[in-house]
């Protein structure tokens, strides 16, 4: 009787782990890293599991002649109310959203819903660290502040006891703001606690002061002045960070919130151009975000039109890729991601075109697999 019934608890847990095994052949990889002409990849329960020119195995083979594979997306910058983001997300091929503020008692749940083929999954930041009345609090929902560096670490100790994945701080002197001091005892005490500190900045003496604090990203770009070239040069030698330029919001924000007029933004978006250029060449890592809802921007496709805009700015196609891909993994230490490697989580994009050539075929994804599963497309 013991027997029968293991044999039926080993049954049905073959049942619900079973999945589908497939060969994509002769197809383009960019894997995270590098391209690959022609290749083929196995994918079994939910992961590559063989990377190689030839694969021979009794299972459904897709051609991928003349197609593109790559590793699913993430949006860096996000903001996130309800499941609804994270379906649309996946629809686009972007499997990973990193949330930049949110309510704390919604993420958890969308948290759980990591292992749903067709939603994203969430990465969360709680409640961003900032002043009374300063940014991040006027959007109806109650926020902790924080008023002087002792705040620090039970400002991040609640954070971790919400089990945010990485710790948002605000600098944005429009409103109230934090201290540096501040902001360095945030950054400290989240690295104590073996966190990610990433910071809204939006003026570039705040981005060089929280960088010299060992901040590991900027959320946003500075759009006030040049970064001056010692400055870059002495931080980039001495620090190791990334910066989320979310080109896109700029520009939406201008247009649709500030009305400026087409030479005005032209202007501004020259500027910005320049100063990720800069970032490039002093080898900082961009990475791609969006910072949806705001100015109306969407948590799926408008992904591509960020990475539309890095490239115009001069960045080459690979890199805009990783960026999108192997480089938010890496910096945000995402586990078995990002990259298209054996042993890693099946989450794959099929192109029928390359992005690599022109970086707006980045919207010919024909299908979508998270974990070895298909992601169910409405188009
Ligand atoms: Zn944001």
């Amino acid at each position: 009787m013991k027997t029968l019934i293991n044999l039926i608890i080993v049954f049905f847990i073959g049942v619900l782990t079973a999945q589908e095994s497939f060969v994509i052949k002769d197809v383009m990889l960019f894997d995270g890293e590098k391209v690959t002409e022609k290749i083929s990849i196995l994918i079994e329960n939910g992961k590559i599991s063989k990377i190689a020119p030839i694969i021979k195995k009794e299972v459904t083979i897709i051609d991928g002649t003349g197609k593109f594979i790559m590793p699913g997306m993430t949006n860096c910058h996000v903001h996130a109310w309800a499941p609804n983001a994270l379906e649309q997300a996946a629809q686009a091929g972007v499997l990973n959203l990193l949330d930049m503020h949110g309510v704390e008692p919604y993420q958890g749940m969308m948290k759980s819903m990591k292992d749903s083929t067709n939603y994203a999954r969430f990465y969360v930041a709680g409640y961003a660290a900032t002043a009374p009345g300063g940014h991040g609090t006027q959007y109806g929902f109650p926020v902790p502040t924080l008023t002087k560096p002792e705040d620090a670490t039970k400002f991040v100790e609640d954070r971790v006891n919400a089990e945010v994945d990485h710790i948002k701080i605000i600098v944005e002197p429009w409103k109230p703001t934090l201290s540096h001091e501040t902001v360095k005892a945030v950054i400290d005490e989240a690295h104590k606690n073996n966190k990610k500190a990433v910071v809204h900045i939006s003026k570039v003496e705040d981005a060089y002061n929280v960088l010299n604090n060992n901040a590991d990203g900027l959320v946003h770009i500075w759009t006030d002045k040049p970064l001056a070239n010692d400055k870059l040069k002495q931080l980039s030698a001495d620090k190791d960070f990334f910066v989320i330029p979310t080109l896109l919001t700029n520009i939406e924000v201008l247009k649709v919130i500030k009305k400026k007029s087409e030479e005005e933004i032209a202007i501004k978006t020259e500027f910005l151009f320049a100063e990720i250029q800069k970032l490039y060449k002093a080898g900082v890592p961009i990475l791609m975000g969006t910072d949806p809802p705001n100015a109306n921007i969407n948590h799926g496709t408008d992904l591509y039109k960020e990475l539309l805009l890095v490239s115009e700015a001069g960045i080459p196609n690979l890199e805009v890729l990783k960026g999108a891909t192997s480089y938010p993994a890496d910096q945000f230490k995402l586990n078995k991601i990002g990259y298209i490697k054996e042993g890693y989580i099946a989450d794959i994009l099929l192109l029928s075109k390359n992005p690599l050539k022109d970086i707006k075929h980045i919207g010919t994804i024909e299908s979508i697999w998270k974990a070895g599963k298909k992601v169910q497309q409405q188009k």
